[in-house]
């Protein structure tokens, strides 16, 4: 079995793990309210989504 002959030194793991970040959501504007909103999902301010009431608020 292939084995790494040495340990990796904690600097050098994190230097890799520097470029590890989490991706930028992307953002739409909701075409009813204006509010910012993720695109393909219901707005969460209004509730609509392709110009009609999708969500109703409790
Ligand atoms: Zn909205």
């Amino acid at each position: 079995m292939p084995n790494p002959k040495r340990r990796m030194s904690k600097s050098r793991r994190d230097k890799r793990r520097a470029h590890y970040k989490p991706a930028t959501p992307t953002l739409s504007v909701c075409p009813q309210c204006g509010a910012v909103k993720l695109p393909h999902r219901a707005c969460p301010e209004c509730g609509y989504y392709n110009g009609r009431k999708i969500l109703s608020k409790l």
